[in-house]
């Protein structure tokens, strides 16, 4: 397991461990001169400037490692550390001096992602260096934060082929039995019996038969959190097919499922307190003798009508059935994850999940929670006069707009038709991938907004133990 693995990259204190010392570039200078001439000559003769994502291996007169210097920036201290687990050579290293318990916090949390690796289909290259645990760190939420995001990662980047709906609701049921949740699924032609019709009619053409994977944990006289996961274990495009580029990455269309499943396992390691609910919409969108066609009209579980525009804006639809399930039971609070729209991404890129909410102090909350953790979400309206762009001829509504512009909006706004106003909500469009590897985030499969909302909820709601 992943989790293991990068969990095992932080270790009890050790004789012998190297001294690693973080450092600004104001700070070099004294470091140095506390550390000795031996260092002062090593650091001059390497021209070591502290420049941010930089550091420097001093080795001992024998040429073994002697000490590390790791060069730190003013912001993001989850990352100062990251790049070292596979870059330093394979040893135990400690922190020195002892640094204060935030920071200590970050940089141990910072290390355990940056050991994650995709060990599925081959062996790690290399095992990661270990870090002493930092003396102040929190321990317990470095520990449920990694394993949770790392878990994240794993779902995202196991291929389509062996992440079908049918394994998502394995993972689901494995997270609840691992916290004592329940767990209850409705495959197939159940779905439309059970009046879940969207669902069923986007995962119908697939070999693989879609579902409703239903979660809930947790005191039932608690504030109800419930979280709604888009899972789309591929997606094709269905008949309105995506081009080759355009579907190459489509194994990560149930990350938003994999971000809140993965939430699920903090919150309840955790022991929040919230009566927790995840439900995860889980299709193959295929191509198919019985698929949906553009042009056909579906009444979804709340009784409105959508015509389909384009097979491709699926992830909206099978979300109505699970919204309007989630909000029959007037919870505290809706969240959903999505990777809806590439909208989303021209808007503010692959770093930056868009966040949707009615309420401008519950959104006010998520985004200084996300501040604070160094996993960063930005607003966009949801723009009700953009409604408009989602009329049909024939039916209630359009699952898509005729023009391209405001994407992710008119994404949400589809969404909002299926949370009533006095519900919080908040609407997460989600790019879930590292294009490309950063300290401490590979290329792969990722969770944004999983830290995030993790503070948020602690904040909201208590109870972390
Ligand atoms: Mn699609
Ligand atoms: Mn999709």
């Amino acid at each position: 397991m992943t989790e293991e693995t990068v969990l095992a990259a932080l270790v009890e204190s050790e004789a012998g461990a190297l001294p690693l010392t973080a450092v600004t570039r104001d700070s070099l200078a004294a470091t140095v001169d506390r550390l000795g001439a031996g260092i002062a000559r090593w650091v001059e003769a390497t021209h070591f400037t502290a420049e941010p994502g930089t550091h420097l291996l001093v080795p001992d007169a024998s040429g073994r490692p002697l000490r590390v210097l790791v060069a730190v920036g003013e912001r993001d201290p989850i990352w100062d550390l990251a790049a070292l687990p596979a870059s330093l050579p394979e040893a135990t290293y400690a922190l020195d001096p002892v640094i204060e318990a935030e920071r200590a916090t970050a940089y141990a949390l910072g290390w355990a992602l940056g050991a994650y690796d995709f060990t599925r289909y081959r062996p790690r290259k290399r095992p990661p260096a270990r870090l002493v645990w930092p003396a102040q760190a929190d321990r317990e939420r470095v520990t449920r934060l990694a394993r949770a995001q790392c878990w994240a990662r794993d779902l995202i980047n196991t291929p389509a082929e062996a992440m079908g709906p049918a394994e998502l609701q394995q993972a689901a049921e494995e997270l609840a039995a691992r916290h004592g949740a329940r767990c209850t699924t409705i495959v197939g032609d159940a779905l439309p019996a059970a009046n879940y019709p969207t669902i069923h009619a986007v995962g119908r053409a697939s070999t693989r038969p879609p579902r409703l994977i239903d979660l809930t944990w947790g005191d039932a006289r608690a504030p109800k959190l419930t979280l709604v996961g888009k899972g789309v274990c591929f997606d094709s495009g269905g008949l309105d097919l995506k081009t080759a580029s355009g579907m190459r990455l489509m194994k990560k269309d149930m990350g938003g499922a994999a971000t809140l499943l993965a939430l699920g396992d903090a919150i309840m390691d955790a022991g929040l307190g919230v009566r927790l609910r995840i439900l995860v919409p889980a299709v193959d969108n295929a191509v198919g003798g019985g698929a949906l066609r553009p042009g056909d009209v579906v009444r979804t579980r709340q009784g409105v009508t959508v015509e389909i525009g384009n097979t491709d804006a699926e992830g909206r639809l099978i979300l109505c059935d699970a919204l309007a399930e989630a909000a029959s039971e007037r919870p505290d609070l809706i969240v959903d994850i999505a990777t809806l729209t590439g909208a989303a991404r021209v808007a503010l890129g692959p770093d930056l999940p868009a966040l949707f909410a009615r309420d401008d102090e519950l959104a006010a909350e998520i985004l200084a929670a996300g501040r604070r953790e160094s996993d960063p979400l930005w607003r966009l309206p949801l723009w009700q006069p953009y409604r408009d762009m989602l009329k049909t001829a024939i039916a209630d509504i359009n699952n898509v707009s005729e023009g391209s512009f405001a994407g992710a909006i008119t994404a949400a706004l589809f969404l909002a038709e299926f949370v009533p106003p006095e519900i919080p909500w908040m609407h997460l469009d989600s790019y879930a991938w590292n294009g490309k590897t950063r300290p401490g985030r590979p290329e792969g499969g990722e969770a944004p907004a999983l830290r995030a909302l993790f503070a948020f909820v602690v904040e909201r709601y208590g109870g972390e133990r």
